[in-house]
């Protein structure tokens, strides 16, 4: 085991700082979504990434609602923001300034960034959805709290619109010209799975509490062919839940 202060690090690092693109361009040759780098060889890549094979709490996992539970509730307090938008060649991420957060469990976990997955990484009764947004929060101890939400075609969404639009074409980073409310991208009056699991990109940590919204949030079918032609594959595959517990409720 390392340190958890550099398991936490390493990752955070990937996912979620404008200022480590140097970070973003070695990492992004590292590993990828298909090929000789793909998720069936990320463990094999380097022994950084050895949880992505020998984990028994990975992500994305199928999930079904059986485990009738209260969840705890779920305080999101973000503010609206013009986020500086990166592509680091595995997905478009909206980076968070300070200042947004959401309590769960009587922890405060600060929103850091959100990025995209096309199709969905987490799958409903075996069903694979069109999208997935991942919202990624991390506590002052460096736990991990993802909110996951499916995207599925619909209506227009104008957080994703000015999203869209500001992604650059290839890696790079661009600061939005106007100010997202990413709490329409969040379904209300939702059912929640909460389970524990991992990042599901390398290094594959096994620090995230997950919490995924049952209901979708619409998109338009637009938006979902833009972020598609720059990501049509950026999902790892279902892993086994093994003996963890998936609690579904309000
Ligand atoms: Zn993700």
């Amino acid at each position: 085991m390392k340190p958890k202060g550099f398991a936490v690090a390493a990752p955070v690092a990937a996912l979620a700082f404008g200022a480590a693109l140097a970070g973003y361009a070695a990492e992004g040759t590292q590993w990828a979504y298909e090929g000789p780098k793909g998720p069936e060889h990320w463990s094999e890549i380097k022994s950084e990434f050895a949880a992505c094979g020998a984990g028994r709490e990975q992500s994305p996992i199928d999930l079904q609602r059986t485990h009738a539970a209260e969840p705890e509730k779920i305080e999101i307090s973000w503010q609206a923001f013009e986020p500086e938008v990166v592509n680091n060649g595995h997905t478009i991420q909206a980076n968070a300034p300070a200042g947004s957060y959401t309590a769960f469990d009587g922890k405060r976990y600060d929103l850091l960034q959100l990025h995209f997955h096309h199709k969905s990484e987490h799958t409903l009764d075996g069903e694979q959805l069109p999208m997935e947004a991942h919202f990624v929060h991390k506590s002052a101890e460096g736990d991990l709290l993802v909110l996951g939400v499916f995207l599925v075609p619909g209506r227009t969404n104008g957080a994703l619109e000015t999203i869209l639009d500001s992604a650059p074409q290839s890696r790079g980073s661009q600061s939005a010209e106007a100010a997202v409310d990413l709490r329409s991208l969040v379904p209300d009056d939702s059912a929640i799975f909460r389970y524990a699991g991992s990042l599901t990109t390398p290094p594959c940590s096994e620090i995230v509490s997950w919490i995924i919204y049952d209901r979708p949030v619409e998109v338009s079918p637009v938006q979902i062919a833009a972020f598609a032609r720059l990501y049509p594959n950026n999902f790892r595959p279902t892993q086994p839940t093994n003996r963890r517990f998936v609690l579904f409720g309000f």
